[in-house]
């Protein structure tokens, strides 16, 4: 009785004491889902939107009061397929993992700057750098981590040069030296990589479903891994409570990776019509990309291979996007910048906009993003967010120009993104 008391004491005084309420005032909100903007008031009180109203919203005492003039507001916005560690180009002999360190944190840093308060990364950040940044010991978005990649042998995690010993047959890791991706073939192999990962602190798993450009020794229309394996990371993934993303281009890859589970296909740039109703028939997503693989090609040093591999996948990028917006396939937004081209983000959205309308793409970079990482169930310990809904977390963006008319405004944060919340804390105002 009394412990109950004392329980009902503090929160009382957590409520009143340490209450941090900001009110932003006269703001056109664009939702998350809705294309057309509602005028109102919104107030967000402990990292959270609390009231959103068109009548005036009396400010709580103490709160920070912020005029919206008339600007839009936005949810924050996420990506969903960034790879925050992997900068160092093929073939450069590689980097000391300090180095890499430092490139992870300045890449975190652009993501939040230009407005990005959520990332799932596609694969190779340690859980733990993710738990520095949610933590708040990091200056960068949220970051839902994949942890290592699993792949198979040969397959397109499999980033050894030609003569490099396999890393298990060597009786010393299983991992490669990298922690981008671990090599897993068989059955059990495959449970213990899916669960080395959840022990880290994955909140979703990603696996390596078939051939890719980056790789070396597995074509484009390659196979990996087999039904068995693919079910095995499906069935340790959703033991957590969560789900398993898949790399994949092919209409044959695509099929066997839904059929034994998976719900979101990176990339699935080569895939045909039967695949298409496969996918949306099965409540899959699709997460892909316009500019990666154009600017991949650009890449001066990049090896006639990958070139080769970056073009053969890139030509189906027009009919995916036919496809998805035919069958209605929840695809987000998502980028998978490697090499540092992570500058190129900004891009993205006016690359979209040449197949979606300005609305549409601002709804892909959040609510319907959220909606996919959200099928982390339980793992995703951080709340709703996405949408600018009472009770969600404030994620927040104040714009100073018409995003809703011209998208490319978001190249320019420094002068065009008034306000930058992130959870309820102000990162940014210069209003
Ligand atoms: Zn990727």
């Amino acid at each position: 009785m009394r412990r109950s008391l004392l329980t009902l004491c503090l929160t009382v005084l957590a409520a009143n004491a340490w209450a941090e309420a900001v009110l932003i005032n006269d703001v056109r909100i664009f939702n998350g889902v809705d294309a057309k903007l509602s005028r109102g008031n919104v107030l967000v009180v402990d990292g959270v939107i609390e009231a959103i109203s068109n009548d005036a919203i009396t400010a709580p005492e103490g709160a920070t009061v912020i005029a919206g003039n008339n600007r839009i507001l936005t949810p924050g916005f996420i990506d969903l397929h960034v790879h925050l560690s992997m900068h160092t180009p093929r073939g450069s002999g590689g980097e000391h993992a300090t180095a890499v360190g430092a490139r992870t944190v300045a890449a975190a840093k652009f993501f939040l700057d230009h407005g990005f308060t959520t990332i799932r990364d596609a694969g190779g950040t340690h859980p733990d750098l993710a738990r520095a940044y949610n933590s708040g010991q990091l200056y960068g978005p949220r970051v839902f981590p994949s942890g290592a990649i699993v792949s198979q042998t040969a397959g397109h995690g499999d980033w050894r040069n030609r003569y490099d010993p396999h890393p298990t047959h060597t009786g010393t890791s299983p991992y490669l030296a990298s922690d981008n991706s671990i090599l897993a073939d068989g059955v059990d192999a495959t449970l213990v990589a899916v669960r080395e990962n959840l022990k880290n602190g994955a909140t979703q798993i990603k696996i390596m479903g078939g051939g890719g450009v980056m790789s070396d020794f597995d074509p484009i229309h390659s196979l990996q891994p087999s039904p068995a394996e693919i079910r095995a990371a499906v069935q340790a993934a959703g033991d957590w409570g969560t789900y398993v993303l898949a790399h994949a281009y092919t209409s044959e890859a695509v099929t066997r990776l839904v059929e034994n589970g998976v719900k979101c296909i990176e990339h699935g740039l080569l895939i045909d019509e039967k695949t298409a109703k496969l996918v949306k028939a099965n409540d899959v997503a699709i997460s892909t990309q316009l500019v990666i693989f154009r600017s991949l090609i650009g890449i001066p040093d990049l090896p006639d291979l990958q070139k080769r591999k970056a073009r053969q996948v890139r030509a189906g990028q027009e009919n995916l996007i036919r496809l998805i917006k035919k069958y209605d396939i929840t695809t987000g937004f998502s980028t998978d910048f490697i090499f540092g081209q992570y500058q190129g983000l900004p891009r993205e959205f006016t690359e979209r906009a040449n197949f979606w309308s300005n609305a549409e793409v601002l709804h892909q970079a959040t609510a319907e993003s959220a909606e996919i990482i959200r099928m982390s169930g339980k793992l995703n310990r951080h709340g709703d967010f996405g949408e600018i809904r009472v009770g969600w977390v404030a994620d927040l963006l104040l714009h100073n120009g018409e995003v809703l008319d011209d998208l490319s405004v978001l190249a320019d944060p420094e002068a065009n993104l008034a306000l930058i919340m992130k959870g309820g804390e102000i990162i940014k105002a210069k209003l």
